[in-house]
């Protein structure tokens, strides 16, 4: 399956979905005391419900540090959300969060069925986006739909390393709305664009004033990086906060400014006080006039002022960060003076994560703001123009093909060695992204093997015989395979079946034996131009494959890969149009999805071959249901690498 970008260009239904959402709120005595994270993932959720998916959501929940801890336990969250849903979420209670516990709920969902894993960061693997539990995570399901913009800076199993190892990757409703808000403000504002920024340091938001110098007609700065500002400029601060390593650098962007013929607005005048505390005696002075033993801690009521008449003709606001201590009532006025201001404007009105986010909340403005992110961190990485990793994994991700070659009769154990030899350095690069497969003549394994090692390049035999062993003159067995090295296996190539008198029923019993051993088998079908000419192909191919998976698991035919190779375009140099391939191949990945579900049917390889060449590749590879090719000719020459190398989005 394609891997899409939106989940509305998905149809999920039988699909395992792991969600990556943001459940990561407060909790006081095991109960919420906020409960926004979970309502904004509803309509994720109840889109997947709504097509008979299997979901499976999971997240973190504050910083357990990587072992179990009951405070932390999501267990309350399950309990809500089955409430907001009105339908039951169970909690998959499991301290390895994917270990026996969540592995046999999952193996008992229903379609339409909703799980919560446990809190991610009871794994010590999760921050540090370790492989080993990215792909338990990513065994779990058949999809992975990140829904979770709150940790999109961070790149942790749960939303980048997990994308690497399923097939199909989206963004949730959610993540959505919050790059189309956040990117068409910063990237395609409607102007007069202002930015205001806020908060306590200039050093943790460098880069956001930077990024946003590029793009905005009016930047406001406030809060307690206002007097590291104020003090570049001459001014006297007190007690003020101030960080002195950044006085150049704010001269530096005033300069800048400017230079781009930005507006920068500073505060005008600060209300001070003589202690940092809500009993403090205090005072409004002229901006850059604080005296000893003083400090500012909120805008004053000019600024006020001063910043309310700049967003009023404002088309688009971006704000993040107070413009005071508003946590005390004191200091709170300049905060809440920007917020109305923001309320009352027609201009959109975008509201970075964290404090200021919480404060609109506070004041019962939340609705009268065009977006708030859910992302204080992530917002902010948003607005500096970084591209942020939880976001690109899950949008950016190639999807995964196989470039498999065919040599047939063709190329002695030397000759094999050396187009391995050439082939390894000019394929080194795609190991993430496909499937690099030879299937050699029996005599060219061992040294093919040999010659492959270290490399991207895994090898396979051109067929195998279904007996264990005998006397069966001529014959490879299974065990032979293993044994030289060889991991996959071609089955029922229609060269055999025209030549060798392989039958559909000795294709399944080498794809059983074949499985039984532990080797992946390629399995070729296809029509002939008789056939396709009389319009039975699809009832002819359906009947290959239904026999070729008799007896075969679910669990073996999700790993097996099936070549739809027209007998008509083998050796003949024509090839199936894109179309015609993708039309059979469909009908393939329908016909699995039958005997066993949509799951299966996902994650089954399909192959196009017939005279693939480096032109045909791309057209053919690029088609919704063809995941590579069964190359053959083309396989025989160093231009194989141009096949490998298809990126397939
Ligand atoms: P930040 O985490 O950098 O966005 O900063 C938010 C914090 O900045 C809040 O806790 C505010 O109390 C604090 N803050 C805002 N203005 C001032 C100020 N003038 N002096 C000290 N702290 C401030």
């Amino acid at each position: 399956m394609l891997n899409k970008v939106s989940i509305d260009d998905i149809n999920f239904k039988g699909l395992r979905t792991l969600v990556r959402c943001d459940f990561n709120v407060p909790l006081q005595d095991g109960k919420i005391t906020d409960e926004n994270r979970l309502v904004a993932s509803l309509p994720t959720i109840r889109k997947l419900i709504g097509d008979g998916a299997k979901v499976i959501l999971c997240s973190h929940l504050g910083k357990p540090k990587g072992e179990p801890k009951p405070e932390l336990s999501l267990a309350p969250v399950a309990v809500r959300l089955s409430e907001l849903l009105g339908q039951e979420v169970k909690f998959a209670a499991d301290p390895e969060v994917v270990g026996p516990n969540a592995k046999a709920a999952v193996a008992a969902m229903k379609d339409g069925d909703v799980i919560l894993l446990e809190n991610t960061r009871y794994r010590k693997e999760e921050t540090k986006n370790e492989d080993n539990f990215s792909k338990e995570l990513a065994s779990l399901a058949d999809i992975f739909v990140n829904d979770a913009f709150g940790t999109a800076h961070r790149a942790h199993c749960s939303n980048v390393g997990v994308a690497k190892y399923v097939k199909t990757t989206a963004v949730g409703y959610l993540m959505q709305k919050e790059i189309t808000f956040l990117g068409n403000a910063v990237n395609n504002p409607k102007r007069p664009f202002i930015a205001i920024l806020g908060g306590s340091k200039v050093s943790s938001k460098i880069s956001v004033i930077n990024n946003l110098l590029d793009k905005v007609d009016t930047l406001i700065i406030g809060g307690g990086m206002a007097y590291t500002f104020m003090k570049a400029q001459g001014g006297t601060i007190g007690n003020s906060l101030c960080e002195d390593d950044y006085l150049d650098y704010a001269n530096d962007m005033i300069k800048k400014a400017a230079d781009k013929g930005v507006k920068m607005l500073l505060p005008v005048d600060t209300v001070i006080a003589d202690d940092f505390s809500e009993n403090a005696n205090t005072k409004v002075v002229k901006a850059g006039q604080i005296p000893d033993g003083w400090q500012g801690l909120d805008i004053g009521p000019e600024t006020c002022s001063l910043f309310a008449d700049a967003v009023k003709n404002a088309k688009t606001v971006v704000w993040n960060g107070p413009m005071g201590v508003f946590e005390m009532k004191k200091f709170a006025k300049g905060t809440e003076e920007v917020a109305r201001a923001l309320a009352d404007t027609d201009a959109v009105t975008i509201i970075g994560g964290g404090d200021s986010a919480a404060a609109v909340n506070q004041l019962g403005y939340g609705d009268k703001m065009t977006h708030i992110s859910t992302g204080g961190g992530a917002s902010l990485e948003f607005l500096e123009g970084k591209e942020l990793p939880g976001i690109a994994a899950a949008t950016d991700k190639k999807r995964h093909i196989m470039a498999a070659g065919n040599w047939k009769m063709n190329m002695t154990p030397s000759q094999a060695v050396e187009l391995i030899n050439t082939l390894k350095p000019l394929v080194a690069d795609k190991s993430d992204t496909t499937d690099v497969v030879l299937c050699v003549p029996a005599i060219d394994i061992l040294p093919a093997v040999e010659a492959a090692k270290g490399s991207c390049i895994h090898i396979g035999a051109e067929n195998m015989y279904f007996e264990e062993k005998g006397a069966y003159t001529g014959e490879i067995s299974p065990d032979m395979l293993t044994d030289a090295g060889a991991e996959y296996v071609i089955i029922g190539h229609s060269e055999r079946r025209q030549y060798f008198a392989e039958t559909d029923e000795t294709v399944n019993k080498k794809v059983l034996k074949a499985f039984e051993h532990g080797l992946k088998p390629i399995i070729c079908c296809g029509e002939t131009l008789t056939q396709r000419e009389q319009g039975i192909t699809i009832d002819w191919i359906r009947q290959q494959v239904k026999i070729a998976f008799l007896g075969v698991t679910a669990e073996q035919a999700a790993s097996a890969t099936i070549a739809y190779e027209p007998i008509w375009a083998i050796g003949t140099g024509k090839v199936a149009t894109a179309e015609q391939a993708e039309e059979v191949c469909g009908a393939i990945r329908n016909v699995i999805a039958e005997i066993y579900d949509a799951s299966v049917a996902a994650n089954i390889t399909i192959l196009y071959g017939g005279s693939v060449s480096a032109s045909s590749a791309p057209g053919l590879f690029a088609m919704e249901d063809i995941d590579g090719g069964l190359v053959g000719g083309a396989s025989l020459k160093p231009d194989f690498a141009k096949i490998v190398k298809f990126d397939k989005q």
